[in-house]
């Protein structure tokens, strides 16, 4: 009889955002017509820029061109767009190579996928507040989990240490959901750390075009994370892509373990597994890398770096502690009060219509803290960080 894999019995009931919709619709159902001010999911609300705009309809005019029409594309990325990301890296003396990036449909698709390449026997490390969906991949695979608290304690950035066990360390800096931001001493030892042990580094790089202090930007800014580490980014945040689609995935040609190199595992799992990325969606993607995408993806985040701005003076204000919002778009707030985090959910919703991410569902550490997405739109992120000061401003 046929064995469904096991491990989705052992999923949480729904998925985090899932739940928040439904306490949306319900205050929708009691409040027609009434106004939110969304600072939780972290979707962007700007537009593609205009760069990114003419080269998607180049591309569609050139597949009704028979002279430029495109059919399948290579599966592991097309060579303009591959050079252009290889080009982005060796710009900051970076020394990836085009065949060294895979062209991806997101970072999701990404992380997920990428487990194919690891026995099921390893053991995953995650470091909790964390992306809901490195847990829920590794529990769909069926793959035993070890977890290290970010807290407070250590500026929401733990560091290895002797007694740790696992083969497949997630990384993510900026991270989401606390801002916390990797220094180059902090990859290092994880870096040295993944060397010594035979592990490897899953470093999820979405948010590095937030990083605007001296900090790192990727992983191979690192010595020795070629032989540890896959860099896993996204065009969604950095160039708004999240609802047309494209990541990227630097997998050096030095990552061995066992004799078998991962690199080409990659390659085989590709040309096996997909038929590449859309020529429209790839030719959309290489204009982010022209200097024209570079400047204008830049305006947009500047709007974002505004909105946290915004938020984080009303916190300052307020007199509540916050991480991130700096290098990253996304603020991490302690609930004030001594709240639990859908406790202050619920606040915020009913009493100033303000939507933002309860800590808890980063999982059980992030409980007592709240999320606050700064993609919003710019007149409703400043009218909701002055309902947050109106409402915690005199009582804090
Ligand atoms: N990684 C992190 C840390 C994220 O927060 C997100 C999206 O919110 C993703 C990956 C997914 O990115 P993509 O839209 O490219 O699938």
């Amino acid at each position: 009889m046929l064995q469904p894999r096991v491990g989705y019995q052992n999923l949480k009931d729904s998925y985090l955002f899932f739940g928040i919709n439904q306490k949306i619709e319900a205050y929708r159902n009691h409040h027609p017509g009434a106004h939110l001010y969304r600072m939780g999911i972290g979707d962007v609300s700007l537009p593609l820029c205009d760069a990114v705009i003419r080269a998607l309809h180049q591309a569609v005019d050139d597949q009704a061109s028979r002279d430029h029409f495109h059919g399948y594309m290579p599966e592991c990325g097309a060579p303009f767009l591959r050079e252009a990301i290889a080009r982005f890296y060796q710009d900051r003396d970076l020394p990836v190579t085009a065949d060294e990036v895979f062209v991806s449909s997101g970072a999701s698709d990404e992380l997920g996928d990428l487990l194919d390449l690891f026995d099921v026997s390893s053991t995953a490390l995650i470091m909790e507040p964390a992306y809901p969906a490195y847990v829920d991949a590794n529990i769909m695979a069926g793959r035993k989990m070890v977890y290290l608290t970010a807290g407070p304690e250590n500026d929401f950035l733990p560091l290895p240490d002797d007694r740790l066990q696992a083969d497949l360390i997630y990384l993510c800096s900026p991270n989401n959901p606390t801002g916390a931001v990797c220094t180059c001493g902090h990859l290092q030892a994880w870096v040295d750390w993944a060397n010594d042990r035979g592990a490897v580094i899953l470093f999820d790089a979405a948010y590095e075009a937030f990083v605007s202090e001296d900090l790192p930007r990727s992983i191979f800014e690192i010595p020795g994370a070629e032989s540890c580490a896959i860099e896993i980014c996204s065009l969604s945040k950095t160039a708004g892509f999240t609802g047309t689609r494209l990541g990227y995935t630097v997998m050096p040609r030095k990552l061995v373990r066992q004799g078998m190199n991962l690199r080409e595992m990659w390659i085989r799992n590709r040309t096996t597994k997909t038929n590449g990325v859309s020529y429209i969606l790839q030719r959309g993607g290489a204009a982010v890398f022209t200097e024209e995408g570079q400047r204008q993806i830049y305006e947009n985040i500047r709007v974002y770096k505004e909105n946290a701005r915004v938020l984080m003076r009303a916190l300052d204000q307020a007199g509540i502690r916050y991480w991130g919002g700096k290098n990253a778009p996304y603020i991490w707030m302690k609930c004030p009060d001594g709240m639990g985090s859908w406790e202050c959910f619920d606040l915020l919703l009913n009493e100033i219509q303000v939507v933002g991410t309860p800590g808890a569902g980063f999982g059980a550490c992030g409980e007592g803290y709240f999320r606050l997405s700064t993609f919003g739109d710019p007149a409703d992120t400043r009218e909701a960080a002055g309902r947050l000061l109106k409402l915690w401003g005199k009582t804090t």
